[in-house]
């Protein structure tokens, strides 16, 4: 039997999933097919309701059904409870019932790219985070539960980053947590208190602006953007002009998906071939 996984989202016309996950599982000689469905807000509960058979093996959650999603799966495992937000869906079949189970892989994506790549662990740590939607719940629940000192969250609308807090309280430790407005001075003054700035809002993905004026980032600091495409994003670029140390969102991806493979395999990812199929997708994509 040839086993199924997928990506839903809308749009979804532009993820590289499929090319990361099919070059694992031809990698592995394992005989399974994962595709990109364009899945509406309307449809979500019909189409979640389909998979449940026994050649599927799980599916990704993207943009905008990462909260939604989490009603019509039978439960909601770890960081996907404690996030509140669901990237990765594992189908359970037991005796003729598939049982769908919710979980979160950005986290462990995040802290491997930092790990890895960045050679840094979030632990005392003053980080300020950029946005408040579902990639920043990862990287918030993450910089909570690996102890930084302080997480501040600045986003356009204040009021989503007090609710991703008031969300978060159970993990919250000793971490000192604040929100604030995006445009805001007090956002600008914190960079030059800030060890890690993280963008994790969408600005950069669809033109070469920036989040926030980045004139007073720390030289030495580290700046992360949870963008991959374009490599270099303007926020990216601007902090490297005035010092910092910076990592693209390319490893988060291939990280959380290689985290995923293994939930729904039960075998060790074969991540440098992941990394490869997702250098060589953004290629191709850059070439069109
Ligand atoms: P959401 O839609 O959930 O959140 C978008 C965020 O961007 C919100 O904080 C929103 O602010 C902010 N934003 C959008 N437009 C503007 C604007 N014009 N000015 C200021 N802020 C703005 O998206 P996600 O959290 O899922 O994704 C955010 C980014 O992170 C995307 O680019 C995505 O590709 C990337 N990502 C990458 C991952 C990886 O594996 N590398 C994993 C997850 C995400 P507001 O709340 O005020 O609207």
């Amino acid at each position: 039997m040839t086993h199924h996984a997928y990506v839903i989202g809308s749009p979804i016309v532009h993820s590289i999933s499929p090319s990361i996950h099919n070059a694992a599982f031809a990698a592995l000689g394992i005989d399974a097919r994962y595709e990109a469905i364009e899945v509406l807000p309307a449809q979500l509960a019909d189409w979640v309701r389909s998979k449940r058979s026994e050649d599927t093996l799980g599916f990704n959650v993207t943009l905008p059904h990462k909260i939604a999603v989490r009603e019509q799966l039978d439960a909601v495992e770890g960081d996907g409870d404690l996030a509140g937000a669901v990237n990765t869906v594992v189908a359970q079949t037991v005796d003729g019932a598939t049982r769908l189970i919710g979980a979160n892989t950005d986290t462990v994506g995040f802290r491997r790219l930092l790990a890895d790549e960045g050679g840094v662990h979030l632990g005392g740590q003053d980080v300020l985070l950029l946005g408040a939607g579902g990639g920043a719940r990862a990287v918030a629940l993450d910089a909570l539960q690996d102890g930084a000192a302080h997480l501040w969250i600045a986003n356009r609308h204040v009021e989503r980053a007090w609710t991703l807090l008031t969300d978060l309280a159970s993990a919250s430790g000793r971490t000192q947590t604040d929100a604030l407005p995006l445009q805001d001075g007090r956002a600008r003054n914190l960079l030059e208190r800030a060890s890690i700035v993280i963008n994790a809002t969408s600005v950069g993905l669809a033109s070469d602006e920036c989040p926030i004026e980045l004139a007073g980032i720390r030289p030495g600091s580290l700046a992360v953007d949870l963008i991959y495409n374009p490599a270099e994003t303007a926020f990216l670029r601007e902090a490297r002009q005035r010092g910092a140390r910076v990592l693209g969102g390319l490893g988060m991806l291939v990280y959380q998906a290689a985290a995923a493979f293994e939930r729904w395999t039960g075998t060790e990812a074969p991540v440098r071939v992941m990394r490869m199929a997702a250098e060589f997708a953004l290629a191709e994509r850059g070439r069109r």
